[in-house]
């Protein structure tokens, strides 16, 4: 039997890398998107991952089994106060998103181990909650050629434990920015899937906007080719309304 690997994906770049990684290794490879409905984006992720696995399953070079991905909602996931109490932890020490706390509950709740794919950024969140709070180590079960991170339990703290204990870490990735994640795509034939990519928070009829922090850093990366112009000007207008907008109703407020 072949051997799964699930794997987050977002429809974004780290994500679609890791997925263009797999897609050479004769394996099955199991997607799963989290549905948080508090974000505009959700469409044209599904949408960029639906056309992406249509175009990986016609790659000559694809040898994995890429299967349809399994959409869970974020709203369906269970309370988990022990979750919780860890997360405030690793939140107020790191400022770690409110998405660690839905990913442990949802790993947790349908007993799943899943990829989730970090690239090098030493700085970020994620990065410094994983090294200040306990240490990584090679996850033997997946085997050399899937070669992920997992947290060392005995090295670890026991709120790391309770947030990161079923989600594992690319090791290729670990290693990647975000300009070698495009190289490499580039190198194995994936310059067109990488063009279908999505990041934007915030689109304006249907482009990135230009002005959310994923569209930002695109934009600092040198990546402004992910952006296109016509997005930037509707996204200043969107940007800067909504802006002038709040400014007028707190001043009607502060009148009465
Ligand atoms: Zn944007």
């Amino acid at each position: 039997m072949k051997q799964v690997v699930n794997v987050l994906w977002t429809g974004g770049l780290d994500s679609t890398c890791r997925i263009c990684e797999l897609s050479l290794l004769d394996i099955v490879v199991q997607p799963y998107y989290l549905n948080d409905p508090q974000r505009d984006s959700v469409k044209y992720e599904l949408k960029a991952i639906k056309t992406i696995t249509d175009m990986i399953r016609k790659k000559p070079n694809t040898k994995c089994e890429l299967r349809d991905v399994i959409v869970h909602n974020v709203n369906d996931l269970a309370p988990d106060p022990i979750i919780r109490t860890a997360w405030k932890v690793l939140h107020e020490k790191y400022k770690i998103g409110t998405q660690y706390d839905w990913l442990a509950r949802f790993t947790k709740q349908n007993n799943l181990v899943v990829e989730m794919s970090l690239e090098h950024s030493p700085r970020g969140k994620a990065t410094r909650t994983l090294t200040g709070e306990g240490e990584l180590m090679i996850d033997k079960e997946m085997g050399e050629q899937i070669a992920d991170f997992m947290i060392n339990p005995a090295k670890s703290s026991p709120e790391l434990i309770t947030i990161y204990e079923h989600l594992r870490f690319p090791s290729t990735l670990w290693e990647m920015t975000k300009t070698d994640e495009v190289e490499e795509m580039k190198s194995n034939g994936m310059e067109d899937v990488m063009k279908k990519t999505w990041f934007c928070y915030t689109p304006v009829f249907g482009m990135p906007c230009g002005h959310c922090n994923p569209c930002r850093d695109a934009l600092n990366e040198d990546m402004a080719w992910r952006v296109p112009k016509l997005g930037r000007v509707l996204g200043f207008c969107q940007h800067y309304t909504f802006h002038a907008a709040r400014h007028i109703v707190r001043r009607i407020q502060k009148k009465y």
